[in-house]
């Protein structure tokens, strides 16, 4: 049960409810004076809600309301019905109206209300959908009495953006739910393209990811938070090929093709998936059966696949517009950029100076953590867009800068890593022998001989 909240006002914060921790409400408050905040108007969450002064609270809780409606799976009567009154209850309260129950009666069903559903719903998101509508009735009573009185305020026309906590806290915005719900289906080819919307590199990076939106996730006070980077890792093994040596294979054959799972998930679910198809079948070869060679262009493979391996292709590529860009470093940024800016049309070139793609990725994280076929297969997958990587050149040394604009390249993006280690300033660090972890690991995975020592 949430707790009681804590209430603040401020300037020009007018109404301020924080209840679970996470971040500070000052610090929510402290971020919504900055300058690039200054169109939004208002956080709500299930930790509270911050609402500028000159945001109706009806209107917010209403636009609130509207969009968690969009977003609820309908599978219990608390979160679709409840929701539903709710929302026909402010939309009534935003005109000035009451129903039967009179101003104050109004009111109090709504509050009724919220508290019904919380208590009642099946899921731990539902629990949570009325929790700022209580928050903006604490913080706001009397601003609803008004409306419940016949007051209507300019402000009312609020106009919101709803993403669950998993997905605002991740650093790629990777919608989560929308692939933890195509995953769950038993959809990975479909799950992964939804990934590759935001992050070209989701068996990569579920491998590696910190996953910040576990720790985020509406259920991880309960202990038990969804297992947001397994699932992508589950799902882009299975879509990407990388899953035979896991025993993951032939998940999808019940299913058949991605493309009719999603016309099937369009019309039942109300699933907004407008332009995600997925070009492939599921199943595919065994790893290591081919692709391409760092240095060369993947050209062979059949359309729709490469090596074989169905590639999971988020909507359309636009049609070719010729510009060439050049990208410094083949490691996340710069591959991630030439994959987009493939699929926008561009023709990327990468210019790496190791001859083995990956960067940090590569040369910073030990292959029991990240086996080196992933990377391959991932990048393989990014060279099947049209991008081009040049191995062994690095720009200032085999190249020059002025030489890529001959080359005609229009636009020049540096993405080289950050490769150095922090000393830690302890005493004897810079003694011969010694080196940082990143330069240990460095040496390591390109193959350098390095002396530990008969005492490790
Ligand atoms: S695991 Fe990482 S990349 Fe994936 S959704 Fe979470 S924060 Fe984002
Ligand atoms: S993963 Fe967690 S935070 Fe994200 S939608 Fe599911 S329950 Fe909510």
């Amino acid at each position: 049960m949430p707790q009681a909240s804590e209430v603040t006002a401020s300037e020009p914060v007018a109404a301020l409810s924080d209840r679970y921790g996470g971040p500070s409400a000052a610090e929510v408050v402290a971020r919504l004076e900055e300058p690039d905040m200054a169109e939004v108007k208002a956080v709500v969450s299930w930790r509270g809600v911050v609402v500028k002064d000159n945001v109706c609270l009806v209107g917010l809780a209403r636009s609130y309301l509207k969009l968690i409606q969009e977003e609820s799976c309908g599978r219990c009567g608390p979160c679709r019905i409840g929701v539903d009154v709710l929302r026909e209850l402010l939309e009534k309260l935003v005109a000035g109206e009451t129903g039967e129950w009179g101003p104050e009666g109004t009111v109090e069903r709504i509050r009724d209300l919220a508290e019904n559903i919380r208590d009642s719903a099946w899921c731990g998101i539902a629990n949570t959908i009325a929790d700022p509508i209580l928050a903006l009735l604490e913080v706001g009573i009397d601003h609803f009495l008004a409306h419940a009185h016949g007051t209507t305020c300019e402000a009312c026309s609020t106009h919101g953006w709803v993403t669950a906590p998993c997905r605002s806290t991740c650093p790629s915005t990777v919608d989560c739910p929308a692939y933890i719900f195509q995953a769950l289906e038993e959809h990975p080819h479909l799950a992964t393209s939804i990934v590759k919307r935001d992050n070209p590199l989701p068996a990569i990076i579920g491998r590696t990811c910190p996953h910040p939106c576990e720790a985020n996730c509406t259920l991880a006070p309960t202990g038990h938070p969804i297992a947001i980077n397994n699932i992508k890792r589950w799902c882009a093994d299975l879509a990407e090929g990388l899953a035979e040596d896991r025993g993951l294979s032939g998940r999808l054959d019940k299913r058949g093709a991605p493309h009719e799972v999603t016309e099937l998930v369009t019309a039942q679910q109300s699933w907004r998936l407008t332009g995600v198809a997925c070009a492939g079948e599921s199943g595919g070869p065994a790893e290591g059966s081919g692709g391409s060679s760092p240095g060369s262009v993947s050209g062979a493979a059949a359309p729709g696949s490469v090596s074989g391996v169905p590639v999971s292709a988020p909507g359309a590529s636009e049609p070719p517009c010729g510009q060439k860009v050049a990208i410094i470093g083949a490691g996340p940024a710069g591959l991630s950029a030439a994959y987009y800016l493939a699929r926008r049309g561009y023709k990327p070139t990468i210019f790496e100076e190791l001859n083995v793609p990956g960067g940090m990725v590569h040369v910073g994280i030990p292959e029991y953590r990240l086996p080196r076929h992933v990377i391959r297969r991932e990048v393989e997958l990014i060279e099947h867009e049209g991008v081009e990587i040049r191995y062994n050149t690095r720009i200032g040394r085999d190249l020059q800068l002025s030489d890529l604009e001959k080359m005609g390249f229009e636009a020049v993006f540096v993405a080289i890593g950050a490769h150095l280690g922090r000393p830690l300033g302890i005493p004897g660090e810079d003694l011969p022998g010694t080196m940082d972890a990143i330069e240990f690991l460095r040496k390591v995975a390109l193959g350098e001989k390095v002396d530990v020592g008969d005492k490790v």
